[in-house]
């Protein structure tokens, strides 16, 4: 998705200018959307097929400890590569980090089949941009009223959305990840690192159980499980969090916070804290509302790999957060 190709279509809506040359911000070609549906089997169905088989080869091959470790670590570490490297540091630059860390979090970004960095700032951006609004790429809202018009934004932003889509142009909305070579780089490998991805826990799985048998269910549980888990969570966002949960902060979108599945999603569940205060490597805001993504932050920048960590201050916060009757109540606590 990231080498692109001049475009053949381009909706003459969507110019920004430059100087006095007008530039295109989305690109719509044939071969950019053979590319995008290419990914969206490879990436997004084939985990679902590869989950229903994981669950028919128990049959052959039952599931074990080495499975579960699996299954949990690789989560965990491309969860964190998408939240702390692709979102926080690469989209919205919350904090600076090391340049080992920077490729770390880039390639394990990469790991959970997502998209290259590269695009998937480009696409988050332009969420930012225009959320819950015309040119958004995956809001839930612009599908008309009603239980089918809800029901037909919640499919198309939670998935179907990836089958083709407009392109943003990488030169308009992640001008600063073009220019890092090192960045572009790990983004032209995407492909060798989701593969690493599926190899690593297959060779796991093979040499714990030394056979076939264990390194096939090694690739299902550390490989495709674990992307179709990743991915239906990091969607849930997208499509739930723009519809349902609370609202404690104003913002112009319809971004919502749901706290309860805050684990599950390494904080990114705070989705209304994110759109109100974007550059705040925190999302959770407060202590007590969890946010492994954050936490993992703190301990990068206590270890000296991270630093220029940067939050809203309370009187922001205050400023910003809505009282129960639906005003703005700058005089409440955060
Ligand atoms: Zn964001
Ligand atoms: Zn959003």
């Amino acid at each position: 998705m990231v080498g692109v190709r001049p475009a053949t279509h381009v909706p003459e809506s969507d110019f920004e200018t430059v100087g006095s040359t007008p530039r295109k911000k989305t690109i719509s070609s044939p071969y950019l959307h053979r590319l995008q549906r290419r990914h969206f089997l490879l990436f997004d169905v084939l985990p679902i097929a590869g989950t229903a088989a994981a669950l028919a080869f128990l049959t052959v091959h039952p599931i074990g400890v080495t499975e579960l470790a699996l299954l949990f670590s690789m989560w965990v570490v491309t969860g964190l590569g998408v939240t702390v490297g692709y979102h926080r540091l690469f989209t919205h630059r919350t904090f600076k980090a090391a340049p080992s860390v920077v490729a770390v979090l880039a390639v394990l970004g990469s790991m959970a089949g997502q998209g290259g960095v590269v695009s998937w700032v480009a696409l988050h951006r332009r969420h930012h941009e225009c959320s819950d609004r015309e040119g958004d790429p995956h809001s839930p809202n612009l599908a008309g009223g009603g239980l089918k018009g809800r029901l037909r934004g919640l499919a198309h932003s939670h998935f179907l959305w990836m089958r083709r889509h407009e392109y943003p142009n990488v030169v308009h909305y992640a001008p600063d990840l073009i220019r890092n070579r090192a960045l572009v780089r790990v983004a032209r490998l995407y492909y060798y690192w989701v593969a690493l991805g599926l190899a690593l826990p297959a060779l796991v799985g093979g040499l714990v159980y030394q056979s076939w048998a264990g390194a096939v269910s090694g690739l299902f549980w550390g490989g495709l499980v674990r992307m179709f888990v990743l991915e239906h969570i990091i969607w849930a966002i997208n499509s739930f969090l723009h519809m349902f949960g609370t609202h404690p902060y104003e913002s112009r979108e319809n971004s919502r916070n749901g706290g309860i599945f805050a684990l599950l999603t390494f904080g990114e569940s705070w989705h209304n804290n994110h759109h109100a205060f974007p550059d705040s490597s925190s999302f959770g805001l407060s202590w007590y509302r969890l946010d492994p993504g954050y936490w993992l932050i703190k301990i990068l920048a206590l270890g000296g790999l991270a630093w220029d960590v940067k939050r809203p201050s309370e009187e922001r916060m205050k400023a910003s957060r809505i009282s129960r009757n639906g005003k703005p109540a700058p005089s409440t606590t955060a």
